[in-house]
């Protein structure tokens, strides 16, 4: 491996955004985290739809993080000017009353070691409850996805992995038992949630993969295309990478199951754009 992919290696700090878009397309993490490239295209047919859906995604995420800093949802409420965001404001209202203490920790971004590499999560919203458990909670605006399909998602992997090796301060300065660690997906759409407990065999596992994964991204010389080319029909890169020219149809996406995995997610904007 050349000096300078080493040195870029030793500074840099994986998202689980980073490590997801490694085990979508290699190559994709290439342009996007190493090679910072950003490259001009639309990711859907429908760009204003789904810029339409961001902006509503970030709306969500603003609202609940004022709510959790203090800001009464009496003086929330009435700002919100999009019925569809009044319907997620009005389900959010409901699940955090019922669901969450009042000191939750919003926005919070915590990083572990792992091996010889950093890991990052930026968590929605963190609280701990009167059972000592610790949940996390992660607001969700695109569509509901199936648990199997979250199941293998890297942020399943890394934000109770990373919770347990760096969330001590939260636990008297002791380390959170993985039983008493919870993470719930909650969807905007529904107000369902998808909910996964762990063991100290799950989050061995969960360290067992994520370090076999950054062992293969840090001594790869060569960040292969992906070979599942329907992903390229979602991704920015797609003229680049000589995968076409015209971006795939929103209503398409919406009917797929997805089962391979993509990491089109309305809720990480800021990760993901170009
Ligand atoms: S266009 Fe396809 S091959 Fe190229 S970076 Fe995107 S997903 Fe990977």
């Amino acid at each position: 491996m050349p000096d300078n992919q080493d040195s870029r290696f030793d500074e840099f700090v994986f998202s689980q955004s980073a490590l997801q878009d490694y085990a979508d397309c290699p190559r994709r993490f290439e342009l996007q985290y190493l090679l910072d490239v950003r490259w001009p295209a639309q990711e859907t047919a429908q760009a204003l739809q789904y810029e339409a859906g961001q902006q509503q995604g970030q709306a969500f995420h603003h609202l609940a993080h004022q709510h959790a800093l203090g800001v009464p949802a009496e003086a929330l409420t009435p700002t919100i000017t999009d019925d569809e965001l009044r319907v997620w404001w009005q389900r959010y209202l409901h699940w955090q009353a019922a669901n969450l203490p009042d000191e939750r920790y919003p926005e919070l971004t915590l990083t572990a070691s792992i091996g010889e590499w950093m890991l990052m999560a930026k968590y929605d919203v963190v609280a701990k409850l009167t059972d000592e458990t610790v949940l996390i909670v992660d607001w969700k605006t695109g569509r509901p996805q199936k648990r199997d399909w979250l199941a293998n998602r890297m942020q399943t992997l890394v934000y109770p992995f990373v919770l347990a090796k760096a969330g001590d301060w939260l636990n008297g300065n002791q380390p959170i038992s993985p039983e008493r660690i919870r993470f719930v997906y909650w969807f905007a759409e529904t107000g369902e949630t998808v909910e996964f407990l762990h063991t100290a065999d799950t989050l061995q596992q969960a360290e067992t993969r994520l370090t076999s994964l950054l062992q293969e991204i840090t001594a790869s010389s060569r960040f292969e295309l992906t070979t599942v080319e329907r992903r390229c029909r979602f991704c920015a890169y797609r003229s680049l990478c000589e995968r076409g020219e015209m971006p795939g149809d929103l209503d398409e996406l919406e009917d797929e199951e997805l089962p391979d995995g993509f990491s089109l997610d309305l809720d990480e904007i800021e990760e993901v754009s170009f």
